[in-house]
């Protein structure tokens, strides 16, 4: 069956990559969910999303606030005028959905498994114009991720998405849910006018890994990103250790670097232009660090101090691998720049000290 797809057309949002949806795995209060909703819009997301109905793979996990949660989305829309996204799993969902003015529906990935749901689900939207975004299942399975989309499709909705987040694995890995790539790759291969979005949320399940996946799906011309981001991050009633704050999430998406699917010589140009200014920033910036170290020689100067301050170099090498990792950076790499700046600012002590 050949899908009858309708761009997603979402009034307000620019059509460049990636389109942003970010917000907490699950609402857990109002405050939380305003709180970061609220900090989201500020940073510029467009498209706020928070789990009501939370799929949990045992009992007696945070199940979801349920109904309640809804009004809590409904007012995020109505102070930031962010649309709103939520997951429905059955048909009862997605009527509670629908009434409180839901945005955005998301099929996750337990869902997309089961035919029996789909159909449930595209059953009830019959009829109803929402874009709807559908992950891949858990299982590594691109006819069950296809046919899920086209039991959707066969309702009527042509606004669709997919989102990629990832497969699950048994065998140990850094991921959560394995990428294996070549699945979206070939997806859209088949579906080449589908919009397809990657979650590096829950494909990485730590949140290091939030900014090197979702530099490679932008690299691999994907559409989108849905990301995990909670107000306070450590205390989430699901999903802690890979959400991130608002702030740290606009540092990511800051720090990617979007390539046009057609590079010319121009891009070439353009992308040489942009290495110049990071460079010049660099050695500018290299150059007030070395006027700091210089003052601070000054400073042990002048209280007797030796210039080797164990403790601090080792909490600067260890601190600015973390800080790389959470921005893709090889931590080898980056423990190698750092002695090297090192032993650059110990030398201008010396000098001062010398003097
Ligand atoms: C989610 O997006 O919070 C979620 C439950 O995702 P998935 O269906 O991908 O596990
Ligand atoms: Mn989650």
């Amino acid at each position: 069956m050949e899908l009858q797809l309708e761009p997603l057309k979402l009034e307000g949002i620019e059509e460049k990559r990636p389109l942003v949806i970010a917000g907490p795995c699950s609402a857990e209060t109002e405050e939380q969910v305003m709180d970061t909703a609220r900090q989201l819009a500020g940073k510029g997301v467009k498209i706020f999303r928070a789990g009501i109905w939370k799929p949990r793979t045992k009992p007696g996990g945070f199940e979801g606030v349920g109904v309640e949660g809804l009004a809590w989305l409904k007012a995020v829309k109505q102070e930031t005028g962010m649309y709103v996204a939520t997951e429905v799993a059955t048909s009862k969902h997605v009527f509670e959905a629908l009434k409180a003015g839901i945005d955005i529906l998301w099929i996750g990935a337990r869902t997309t498994a089961n035919p029996f749901a789909m159909q449930e689900i595209a059953d009830a939207l019959k009829g109803v114009d929402i874009p709807v975004l559908v992950k891949n299942p858990v299982n590594p399975d691109l006819e069950l991720w296809i046919g899920a989309l086209e039991r959707i499709n066969g309702a009527g909705l042509k606004r669709l998405g997919a989102i990629h987040r990832g497969f699950s694995s048994y065998d140990k890995s850094i991921y959560r849910n394995l990428p294996q790539w070549h699945i979206p790759i070939e997806l859209r291969r088949r579906i080449p006018n589908l919009p397809i979005i990657c979650d590096p949320s829950h494909i990485g399940g730590k949140r290091e890994l939030v900014a090197p996946l979702s530099q490679q799906a932008m690299d691999l011309g994907f559409d989108g990103l849905i990301v995990e981001s909670h107000c306070n991050p450590d205390c989430a009633w699901s999903d802690a250790k890979q959400q991130v704050t608002p702030d740290v999430l606009d540092y990511i998406l800051n720090l990617l670097v979007i390539r046009s699917e057609k590079q010319t010589t121009e891009n070439l140009a353009e992308l040489r232009k942009q290495i110049d200014e990071c460079d010049n920033e660099l050695i500018q910036i290299l150059a007030k660090r070395m006027r700091v170290a210089r003052e601070i020689g000054t400073y042990k100067k002048e209280h007797a101090m030796t210039i080797l301050q164990t403790g601090r170099y080792n909490e600067i090498l260890e601190k600015r691998g973390s800080q790389g990792a959470l921005c893709g950076l090889d931590a080898d790499f980056i423990k190698k720049v750092f002695e090297a700046i090192h032993e650059e600012s110990v030398r201008q002590q010396m000098e001062i000290i010398n003097k």
